[in-house]
């Protein structure tokens, strides 16, 4: 396996797990929200609210991923970082997760070109940044949080904590997402 240029074994990036949802609620248009900004404006011109409401919640920038030497191609597995809660499908510790998980990345517009490729073909990030629609299960196109779990696009349930496995067989874990 190659080492990617975020961790020794595995890239892990997010965008506001746990911000994105007040009260259970999607940010609302009262939070800051243009109407369809997804839509007409770029991801460089998203006010923060904006950037934080355009997560899915799928969980999957959480999973433990990994590139094969010679190969650019991004092989994600269904093993998921230790703050990672899969019962939910959040990060048990959002605020700290930095102090906890030092690699995590923090998706931003700056550094979105770096980390792009790293990240899953579903994500709201990644579709807006290739100028793509969101898909209808987007909860800000359905409306509902969880409408992202229904679709079958979130990791929820569906994956492993990865003190329960010995990271050097993360390949046995290796799992197509698509
Ligand atoms: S992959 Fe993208 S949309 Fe899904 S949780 Fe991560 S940042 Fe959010
Ligand atoms: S620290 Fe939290 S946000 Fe970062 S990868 Fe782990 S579970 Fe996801």
């Amino acid at each position: 396996m190659k080492q990617n240029p975020f961790s020794k074994i595995c890239n892990r990036v997010v965008a506001a797990l746990t911000s994105l949802w007040q009260g259970g609620q999607p940010v609302s248009a009262e939070g800051g929200l243009r109407e369809k900004f997804w839509e007409r404006h770029r991801l460089g011109e998203l006010t923060a609210d904006e950037w934080e409401a355009l997560c899915d919640g799928c969980g999957l920038c959480c999973l433990l991923k990994y590139e094969t030497e010679g190969d650019t191609k991004v092989t994600y597995t269904n093993v998921a970082c230790k703050l990672f809660d899969c019962s939910s499908c959040r990060c048990r510790n959002y605020e700290f997760r930095k102090e906890i998980v030092p690699d995590c990345v923090r998706l931003t517009p700056e550094n979105i070109d770096e980390v792009i490729d790293w990240m899953p073909s579903s994500c709201a990030y990644r579709l807006m940044h290739e100028g793509k629609p969101l898909f209808d299960w987007h909860h800000l196109i359905s409306g509902s949080s969880e409408s992202v779990h229904a679709a079958g696009i979130s990791v929820q349930d569906r994956c492993i904590p990865e003190f329960e496995i010995n990271t050097d067989d993360l390949e046995k874990y290796a799992v197509d997402w698509r």
